[in-house]
């Protein structure tokens, strides 16, 4: 079996490469990543040197590229996560947002249309989504896999629109895909402009906490390695066609979650209870922002077994421990060191 990981050296990319490198031996895992701001070898250096590894510097918006890369090795499935991923940026810059996730999407489905050439027998390209293609909901219900689309910022927008590519390749050619929506993953190795490592990052250095608008808005939480355990059962269980929820069950108020967040890092750091707090400062809410995410995840845990593992205020303690001993990571990573990282491994070409 040998499967395309596309944004591996990414957070949750890399989490998926380690999961099935090590947990298939027997599996060829190529990891293809542009290497963007967001892309960092050094989240896999304790796998690279495994010899079921290997990774390909390239990106999915260039079209001869994937074909070659198609051509070159037959791939029995893609696991699709490359993407630009944060709100904020996809407000700021939309166009690249719909270039690397809805053309380099298409670009992928049309290499693997083309190397599969119509022989699916035992062939899978899946699609990794977010929940926030849904839209927002008020106080009440949850996300299910029959809510319709309503994407309200740039990146969900371009996030639905390589769904409904995705499930039209399958429509019109075909192609055997599947497609998983996950809320708000934390855990190691989350690059330090998302919430989680934002804040752990601001509150080691004593900078302001900035939290949009009341701090009211909600979000759903999952540990990543739960994800990565959720995306090996869907690729392996999940029916040709279908949409898979995934969640934590697992509802956070965002100033309910830095003030628990801040309360970890005081303990952790020694430092007066109520310290941290202090540096919470309110800024404009961000534009379109939705006001809950909830997904009912109840068809994977009902049809192929999965639940989240660890409860959220345990993850979040491992997640802090796992940043203050790896601040090393962080300072590379907030200094853009991490860049060279690539060239000193493998070299500049
Ligand atoms: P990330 O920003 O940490 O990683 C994205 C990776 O994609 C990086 O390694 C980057 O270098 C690579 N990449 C970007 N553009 C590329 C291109 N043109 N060609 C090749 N590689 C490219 O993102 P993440 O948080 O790990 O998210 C991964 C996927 O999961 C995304 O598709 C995202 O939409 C989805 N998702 C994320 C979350 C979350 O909470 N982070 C939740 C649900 C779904």
């Amino acid at each position: 079996m040998h499967i395309l990981v596309t944004g591996g050296a990414g957070f949750i990319g890399s989490h998926v490469v380690r999961h099935f490198v090590t947990g298939y031996p027997s599996y060829t895992i190529t990891n293809l990543d542009s290497l963007t701001y967001a892309g960092n070898l050094e989240n896999l250096d304790d796998i690279r040197h495994l010899s079921n590894y290997r990774f390909v510097k390239g990106d999915i918006t260039d079209a001869a590229l994937m074909n070659s890369l198609f051509e070159e090795q037959r791939f029995d499935g893609v696991i699709h996560l490359a993407a630009e991923s944060h709100v904020d940026r996809s407000i700021a810059s939309p166009a690249e947002f719909a270039v690397t996730n809805v053309l380099g999407t298409v670009h992928l489905l049309n290499a693997a249309r083309q190397s599969w050439a119509g022989n699916y027998q035992g062939k899978r390209f899946y699609h990794i989504s977010t929940d926030e293609v849904y839209g927002a909901l008020g106080g009440e219900g949850m996300f299910t896999e029959e809510t319709p689309y309503d994407p309200h910022s740039p990146y969900s927008a371009s996030k639905a629109s390589s769904d409904h590519f995705v499930r039209a390749y399958n429509d019109t050619y075909g192609l055997p895909v599947v497609i998983s929506n996950c809320s708000n993953n934390y855990g190691p190795y989350q690059f330090p402009e998302k919430l989680i490592p934002l804040f752990i990052n601001n509150i080691r250095n004593g900078k302001p906490l900035p939290v949009y608008g009341k701090g009211e808005n909600i979000r759903d939480w999952l540990w990543v390695e739960d994800h990565a355990k959720a995306i090996d059962v869907i690729y392996h269980g999940g029916k040709d066609g279908q949409t898979y929820n995934i969640g934590g069950n697992n509802e956070w108020k965002n100033i309910d979650l830095v003030r628990q967040l801040c309360a970890i890092m005081d303990s952790k750091l020694n430092r007066p209870a109520g310290e941290s707090e202090k540096l919470i400062t309110y800024v404009t809410d961000r534009a379109g922002h939705d006001l809950r995410y909830a997904i009912d995840s109840s068809k994977l845990q009902r049809e192929l077994g999965w639940a989240p593992s660890i409860q959220f205020e345990e993850g979040l303690e491992r997640t802090v421990d796992w940043y203050l001993a790896n601040q090393h990571w962080l300072d590379q990573v907030t200094s853009g060191a991490y860049q060279s990282y690539y060239d000193a491994m493998y070299g500049t070409g």
